[in-house]
């Protein structure tokens, strides 16, 4: 028995940093282990004293048996997502009223306009006929949404509406400047969350996301966050780094925790990462990778702790093992597009998600004025994951990582089957080190 067995395909074994400990994470068998450094030396050494351990453990495998145990979890993992509730973006316009320096919608181009209403009722015969069967929520995207103005206010309105008629709750995605006159109006509605970004301090975040046309916007998002908590809207803040703005991060979680927006049960936070996603930045140099992002974050959080009060980022699966204390179930698919996601805009277009919304060469279909939907296409979207992208076929990082965001597979490659890889290793280190080694950076 011993000579069949292998050291799993699936085990993701690295050094902790700061440490001479190694940790030992298999997503399929959903085992965790933080290993000393001689019992480390005896894996560096393929040497195993603890076989019978291991193989409980599924560190070490049959691969046989591993292989049956890998088909059974990814028929799990379809039937679950299969069950899962789709979010459903509509952009009813791309106008904004902001200029932020790293709007990837930029140059999209779009003319501005008030939708016909025969668009949101196509959306939602579309939406009630296509996904009957399947639970669902709405976001509303731009552009920015919330504009000023009553034929504005009317189309949110008569959005609102008829997602009330539909049973159907809605999320928002907004730049905030307008949230105080909206307040009033989604307390009218079933509204699962408000996103909102902040970047900043109003030194970092008035220069980053100014009025068009210059101004600044700081005060009067605050101002609009503590209304919407206060109606007992929820509030998802977002803030979007890179280099520009990252070490000014500590200095917005004191002052969330300090407007008491933190103790709220209606408040929740995100980190995004400032990308090239498909235009030019203006200022390429200012983005972080997104390991260089986290391990800024890393560092940060050792000098500034009170960064976890606003936020704790997720490091790979480390801060899930680490909150639940089991792992995640294996990420076959780590891209929601088309499966779990859906996004529609007012010319009548229908897309894979929020990263390919705008971009009507992308476009997977149309709702309006009639429905047509290029199914080769929308098949193979569907069809992406880690068993169908051949680079991820012997990644020993492919349960955790997923596979990546198709959209910037594609933007890079020009194909949608090439990998997004995620420094999954580096990113688990960090967060184990973070989360569960506090004395590693207690003597840091
Ligand atoms: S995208 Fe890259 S890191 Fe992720 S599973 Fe595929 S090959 Fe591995
Ligand atoms: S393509 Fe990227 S942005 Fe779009 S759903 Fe997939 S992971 Fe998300």
């Amino acid at each position: 028995m011993a000579s069949l067995l292998k050291f799993s395909p699936h085990n993701i074994f690295s050094r902790i940093p700061g440490t001479d400990e190694y940790y030992l994470v298999n997503l399929l068998s959903g085992n965790a282990d933080v290993l000393k450094s001689e019992k480390a030396q005896e894996i560096l050494e393929q040497r195993y004293t603890d076989v019978d351990e291991y193989t409980a453990k599924g560190y070490l495998v049959v691969p046989s048996e591993e292989e049956r145990t890998f088909r059974r979890k990814y028929a799990d993992f379809l039937d679950a997502r299969d069950k899962d509730e789709l979010q459903i973006f509509f952009v009813p316009w791309y106008t904004c009223n902001f200029a932020c320096g790293y709007c990837y919608q930029e140059t999209y181009g779009h003319q501005p306009g008030i939708p016909p209403t025969g668009v949101i009722d196509a959306f939602f015969n579309y939406v009630g006929r296509q996904f009957a069967d399947r639970k669902k929520y709405l976001t509303l995207f731009g552009g920015e949404p919330l504009l000023s103005g009553a034929p504005y206010r009317s189309v949110i309105t008569r959005f609102l509406e008829n997602a009330g008629s539909a049973g159907l709750e809605t999320a928002l995605v907004t730049n905030g400047y307008t949230l105080e006159e909206y307040v009033g109006l989604f307390k009218q509605y079933r509204i699962r969350e408000v996103q909102v970004t902040l970047d900043g301090m109003p030194a970092l975040h008035d220069i980053r996301r100014p009025l068009k046309g210059g101004g600044a916007t700081f005060e009067r998002i605050v101002r609009g966050i503590d209304q919407a908590l206060a109606a007992g809207l929820t509030i998802n803040l977002r803030v979007v780094l890179d280099r520009e703005n990252i070490s000014g991060l500590p200095a917005l979680a004191r002052f969330a925790v300090e407007k008491g927006w933190t103790a709220s049960p209606h408040f929740k936070t995100q980190l995004g990462r400032n990308y090239e996603l498909h235009s030019c930045q203006k200022d390429r140099q200012k983005l972080l990778s997104r390991l260089e992002m986290f391990e800024e974050l890393y560092t940060l959080i050792q000098r500034y702790p009170e960064i976890l009060a606003f936020h704790k980022p997720a490091f790979s699966v480390a801060r899930f093992l680490f909150d639940e204390g089991k792992l995640p179930r294996p990420l076959f698919d780590s891209c929601p597009g088309t499966k779990t996601e859906w996004a529609f805009d007012s010319t009548g277009n229908i897309y894979s998600c929020t990263a390919t919304v705008g971009k009507s060469a992308e476009a997977l279909g149309t709702f309006y004025p009639s429905v047509t939907l290029d199914q080769d296409l929308i098949s193979k979207w569907e069809e992406r994951d880690v068993t169908s992208i051949a680079a991820c076929g012997t990644c020993a990082l492919r349960l955790a990582c997923g596979g990546g965001c198709a959209s910037v597979a594609f933007n890079e490659t020009g194909d949608l089957y090439s990998p997004d890889c995620r420094p999954v290793k580096e990113l688990l280190g960090m967060g184990i080190s973070l989360y569960f080694n506090k004395e590693s950076h207690d003597n840091a």
